[in-house]
């Protein structure tokens, strides 16, 4: 793609880097089948390749409307557009500027700008997060149908009917990784991060909780809030350094989302001469919990071995996109389930997302729940027991709209193995 840049872009790092992807898009329109919002829209401007033009026009200075800014709004940053591309265009990466610019040149409505505050300002906070759950709680009853779906129960049930091990491990390996416990899913999902802190212990892998870690930024990020997902970063990074130089060996995330962010800090905080060593190290020992276990298949498999044999449970497993498309794991967790003697089921159209998309079910909620519904659906029609998926926003997305039980798959593993 031809591109002429505006004066007040061209030569700054993200211009040059938009400019870069920009013309590895070739306009052949093999990312339009793989977009969920194209596919229910029907508008080119609802497409990757369509919002590509859109950011180009922006760059090269032309007008910037609201209209711009509701079709980039529209997309889920669910790069499955990526995972589609031939020519390897980083729409993820163009999407971030594009955004950014637009969010500088296009105000939004008074109502549009107090409810990203309160995201904003509420969701990272696993402190503020508990606060909300309890006032949601207690107002259930007075809550529209669709928003009662979405408020988690006090005490979850034990995930999937299994018994969950208690408490957290006591660090007795000296093989050591790091957690990152995240800021919703420590408020709404307590129980993921200890379950999975069990399986590695099970294998001769202790996990410690660094504690002073907080939300990996994600959610500013994604909101065009840099700055604070900067800051996000920083904070995790000086949270974590010591425990990586005194030699644990990766930083473990349960939430694939936080994951694909913490692997991006390197690019984040490349420009920060303070940082930016530190970050390109942290960035290269993160990992989602899958990609440590299926580092560890013949310890894990020997420790299944041992545990208790136990009837197949049919599971359909949702594959979250930043799982997929973002950190390109596939197929791991369900090699991981069968390994475990789980019975998978098909799943149908799985490289789609299910409308969840961090804050996209609350921002784009009707968007969000057409996907919901066909991603139910797929999911569904395996006659499974259980699903199981990867991330935590994805989890409260789709347990609010089935009647089967959703948990994270480690939850699962865990149960398999037991208290040992
Ligand atoms: S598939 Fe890739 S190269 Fe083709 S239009 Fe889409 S983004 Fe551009
Ligand atoms: S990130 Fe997802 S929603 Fe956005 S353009 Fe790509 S495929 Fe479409």
């Amino acid at each position: 793609m031809q591109t002429a840049l505006a004066d007040f872009v061209r030569d700054t790092p993200a211009g040059r880097e938009a400019n870069a992807i920009l013309r590895n898009c070739v306009h052949c329109g093999f990312c339009l089948p793989a977009c969920p919002t194209y596919q229910l829209l029907g508008d080119e401007l609802d497409s990757p390749r369509g919002r590509i033009y859109l950011m180009k026009q922006l760059l090269e200075g032309e007008p910037v409307t609201a209209r711009t800014q509701l079709h980039l709004d529209r997309c889920l940053t669910c790069r499955a557009c990526e995972s589609a591309c031939p020519s390897g265009v980083q729409y993820g990466r163009l999407l971030d500027i594009g955004r950014e610019l637009t969010e500088e040149r296009v105000p939004r409505t008074a109502n549009e700008r107090v409810k990203r505050y309160l995201l904003r300002k509420i969701v990272p906070h696993r402190g503020r997060v508990r606060v909300l759950l309890r006032l949601a709680r207690a107002a259930r009853p007075l809550l529209p149908r669709s928003l009662r779906a979405r408020v988690p129960p006090a005490a979850p049930p034990a995930p999937c009917g299994a018994p969950a091990p208690a408490g957290w491990p006591p660090p007795r390996h000296a093989r050591r990784v790091l957690f990152i416990e995240g800021c919703v899913q420590d408020a709404v999902a307590p129980g993921i991060n200890p379950a999975a802190a069990h399986v590695l212990d099970r294998i001769g892998i202790s996990a410690l909780r660094v504690r002073a870690c907080g939300c990996c930024g994600m959610l500013d990020h994604h909101l065009g809030a840099r700055a604070a997902a900067e800051a996000a970063a920083r904070r995790n990074i000086d949270a974590l350094w010591g425990h990586i130089e005194a030699g644990a060996e990766a930083v473990v995330m349960t939430a694939s989302a936080c994951a694909s962010m913490v692997a991006d800090y390197a690019r984040l905080l490349a420009g920060d001469a303070a940082y930016a060593a530190r970050a390109a190290r942290i960035s290269s020992l993160a990992r989602d919990i899958s990609q440590v276990l299926a580092a560890e298949s013949g310890a894990l498999t020997a420790a299944l071995q041992d545990a208790a044999a136990a009837a197949p449970v049919r599971v359909a497993f949702q594959a979250p996109c930043t799982l997929q498309h973002a950190l390109r794991v596939r197929g791991v967790v369900e090699g991981l389930l069968a390994g475990a003697g789980l019975a998978l089921t098909e799943v149908t159209d799985g490289q789609r997302c299910c409308g969840s998309a961090g804050t996209y079910s609350l921002l784009q909620p009707q968007l969000s729940q057409q996907l919901l519904r066909s991603k139910v659906a797929a999911l569904e029609s395996g006659r499974p027991e259980v699903i199981v998926t990867a991330n935590v926003g994805c989890l409260m997305h789709l347990r609010s709209g089935t009647a089967l039980p959703v948990c994270h798959w480690v939850e699962l593993l865990a149960a398999r193995l037991g208290d040992g």
